[in-house]
């Protein structure tokens, strides 16, 4: 029976996961999933009862479960903190841990939420990407890295942009077997004009490609990759980048749905499956009942398809989903109008009766 380890977290976290687990039960009745589920405390949440944002039992309970489904961590409680005890600490250390290399981020349009976006409606209608950001490497983790005090007293900033061969292999590789489900279109998305590291980039993704026939890779450089994502999200498919260029080109192109809180996203190892919503704890709605909890709820889609192959049961979800949106409901967030806004967990119920056709 797959274990699904559950870290709430601080803030709108708790809310929103409330809502994923609580559909995640009703579809192992209708669709015979069978999960099993063990919650654990991370974050601000779990500094504040051990002193330790990801505690030695978190973790251990992270690694040996099949999936771990997270809300979000922080808030302004903990914003004094030593960086080591910060609650975000606790994101990068499950990232590592885990070797979650690859960070899936689905950017797409929802029709009945067209006239959210900032974008114009001719530009969205249709779009549909994913970016895949490699999540371990890069200038996030290289070294050297630090603040020195050079002999003339002045300071320097140093961190590293390193990637070796196979770290660009494994990431290329979900980039395109992605693509051979989808349409198979992949946009690597480097600085290879400027940068040795982007050049090694460049040469290793051209070479990978070899052994996806089906696939066509198109190369483009970081800065017209943002200006297309704008002008024409439509013509990306697989989006493939590195760590800090797959932070700002998801954040971005998450835009073209409107919300952040629609935002689900998958952070893969070979072995293991963390899901979250791309939002943040949000301490300035948390506790009220107005978050969106949709992004948590296809996290959790997302996690059936991915670690669990269970296509039928994502795609349940996600349809579910469409149904409410299309009813017109809304939380705050995603509404334009005042009379149509529900609550967290309103949000919630409705889209577990949809699944069950009610
Ligand atoms: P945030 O994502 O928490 O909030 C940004 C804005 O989006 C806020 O106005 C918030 O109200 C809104 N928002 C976020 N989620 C929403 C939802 N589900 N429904 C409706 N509106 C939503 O980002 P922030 O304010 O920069 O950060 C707040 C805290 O969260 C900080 O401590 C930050 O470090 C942390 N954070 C955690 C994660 C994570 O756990 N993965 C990610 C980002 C930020």
């Amino acid at each position: 029976m797959p274990d699904i380890c559950v870290l709430p977290g601080d803030g709108v976290g708790v809310e929103v996961m409330r809502e994923a687990v609580e559909t995640l039960k009703l579809l192992n009745k209708t669709h015979n999933l069978r999960l099993e589920f063990e919650q654990a405390l991370v974050g601000g949440a779990a500094y504040d009862a051990t002193g330790a944002p990801l505690p030695e039992d978190t973790l251990k309970l992270a690694k040996q479960a099949d999936a771990v489904l997270l809300g979000a961590v922080g808030g302004t409680k903990w914003e004094s903190l030593p960086y080591e005890v910060r609650p975000e600490r606790a994101l990068l250390g499950l990232r590592k841990e885990l070797d979650l290399y690859a960070n899936l981020r689905p950017a797409k349009v929802f029709e009945p939420l067209l006239d959210v976006s900032a974008l114009r409606e001719e530009v969205l209608r249709g779009a549909d990407l994913i970016v895949v950001r490699e999540l371990v490497g890069g200038l996030y983790f290289g070294t050297p890295r630090g603040v020195v005090m050079e002999s003339d007293g002045v300071k320097r900033g140093i961190n590293t942009l390193t990637y070796s061969e196979p770290e660009i292999q494994r990431i290329a590789r979900v980039a395109f077997k992605l693509a051979e489900k989808r349409r198979k279109l992949v946009h690597s998305v480097d600085k290879a004009n400027v940068l040795e590291t982007m050049e090694l980039w460049r040469v290793t993704v051209t070479q990978m490609a070899e052994e996806y026939p089906r696939v066509a890779l198109r190369h483009m450089y970081v800065d017209n990759c943002a200006m297309q994502l704008i002008r024409d999200p439509r013509q990306f498919d697989v989006i493939l980048t590195d760590n800090l260029f797959g932070d700002i080109l998801s954040d971005e192109a998450a835009m073209v749905t409107g919300s952040i809180g629609m935002l689900p996203s998958a952070s893969l190892s070979d072995t293991s499956g963390l899901y979250e919503p791309v939002h943040g704890s949000a301490p300035d709605i948390a506790g009220k009942n107005i978050a969106n909890p949709i992004a948590t709820i296809l996290s959790a889609a997302m996690m059936l398809r991915y670690s669990f192959n269970r296509e039928d049961a994502a795609a349940t979800i996600e349809a579910a989903v469409m149904r409410v949106l299309e009813s017109g409901a809304r939380t705050a967030d995603i509404a334009r109008k005042k009379e149509n806004v529900i609550g967290t967990r309103e949000m919630g119920e409705r889209i577990r009766a949809a699944i069950s056709g009610r």
